[in-house]
């Protein structure tokens, strides 16, 4: 048994205590949260504050070596174009070693669990080393509904691969993108498992937006360039989400990827039509690619339900979700670090279906003990210099 103390701790499920102290058994186990008490037992005290282990609900672990590579601030037209020639030059070796490294990378963030996107079968064997907890999101695009039942196909290959490799890993079937899936591919991909979680890139650029609304923009022209026809494609007239949300099940729980383009009306759409709706912000990735952030203040007003993402080394110069709280906080100065702190560990942990296991100090949970030290205690918020340590 440990007894770990800080000058503050959070346990997300209430609110922080001061030198509060959580106890957990040899597995890691929550045993029981305490005010600040004289125990028969030594306690081990540390400085800065603790919280539960983090869950990173965006991430690409497939594309980790290829950090560096991709030129920032080029707006999303100009990254795919850039990603599409940068990701043929890569050996198979080159491949593996980033996925070890990325991995070894989140394990050090003390980031416990990971919603990861897989276009390919590149990290199955990494992850049935179960180092961590992840939920695989196997992503298809068809573009248009004469590729849907190849393309499904596809997925369905990539998924026979991780169930040989892993018959028990969590997966799903899920749609890349608005502006890459057909009508058709909504329709069908998710008729499959009822549990299942699905997630979706929304709103990352304007240019989304404005190619549903008006069928045109850089997107467009992108994929019209690389010889693709679009006579057919209508525009809706709305903005993306509300031009495809509704083909999507209420019932499964659904994670918005970086919803960046998002305007309130957009939000009240979407909260009005599902309960089971997570937000994931990847702050940083939103910043290489677009050099914009999402409006917080519109998703709090609204009580949405946020959680973080460091989307790949591809967009990224971590995967730590610490980073971006830090960069949440630098450009939202006002947002509490108890709610950031929620965002990051149980709202992650719901959003993957996690949270029996993840995401608070509650007594029965595994969730891992974080120490966050370089605090500022005075004002409870993330400085420059704040960093991470697993303690358990
Ligand atoms: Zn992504």
């Amino acid at each position: 048994m440990r007894y770990l103390t800080a000058d503050y701790i959070f346990p997300i499920s209430q609110p922080p205590i001061k030198n509060g102290i959580v106890v957990v058994d040899d597995e890691g186990r929550i045993i029981g949260v305490h005010c600040p008490q004289t125990i028969g037992h030594s306690i081990e005290e540390f400085k800065g504050i603790l919280c539960p282990g983090f869950v990173n609900t965006h991430c690409h672990l497939e594309l980790s070596h290829m950090k560096g590579v991709i030129p920032e601030k080029t707006r999303l037209a100009g990254f795919i174009k850039n990603f599409i020639s940068a990701r043929k030059q890569f050996s198979p070796q080159q491949i593996e070693n980033g996925i070890a490294a990325g991995e070894k990378e989140i394990l050090e963030n003390g980031i416990v669990a990971v919603g990861d996107i897989c276009n390919v079968t590149d990290t199955f064997m990494q992850k049935a080393k179960k180092n961590l907890k992840y939920y695989n999101f196997i992503e298809g695009f068809d573009f248009f509904p004469e590729n849907t039942e190849t393309e499904l196909k596809r997925v369905n290959n990539v998924i026979e691969e991780l169930m040989q490799i892993d018959a028990r890993a969590n997966y799903s079937s899920v749609p890349h993108a608005p502006y890459s899936v057909s009508e058709k591919y909504f329709q069908t991909f998710s008729k499959t498992l009822p549990d299942k979680i699905i997630t979706i890139h929304n709103q990352e650029s304007a240019e989304e937006n404005l190619m549903f609304r008006e069928k045109k923009g850089k997107i467009i022209e992108f994929f019209t360039s690389l010889g693709m026809n679009f006579s057919n494609w209508k525009a809706s007239g709305k903005n993306s989400l509300e031009s495809y949300l509704t083909f999507l099940p209420k019932a499964n729980n659904l994670l918005l990827v970086h919803n960046i383009f998002t305007n309130s009306d957009d939000i009240k759409f979407a909260e009005a039509y599902s309960k089971n709706i997570y937000w994931a912000t990847c702050p940083n990735a939103n910043l290489y690619i677009e050099n914009k952030l999402p409006d917080y203040n519109l998703f709090i007003a609204a009580g949405a339900k946020m959680t973080i993402g460091t989307d790949s080394l591809a967009s990224n110069y971590s995967l730590s979700i610490l980073d971006e709280l830090k960069t949440i906080s630098s450009y939202f100065p006002e947002l509490k670090l108890e709610m950031l702190l929620q965002w990051a560990t149980l709202n992650g942990a719901k959003a993957l279906g996690f949270q029996n296991e993840l995401g608070s100090f509650e007594v029965g949970k595994n969730p891992g003990v974080l120490l966050i030290e370089n605090v500022d205690l005075q004002k409870i918020h993330l400085k420059e210099n704040s960093r991470v340590k697993r303690l358990v």
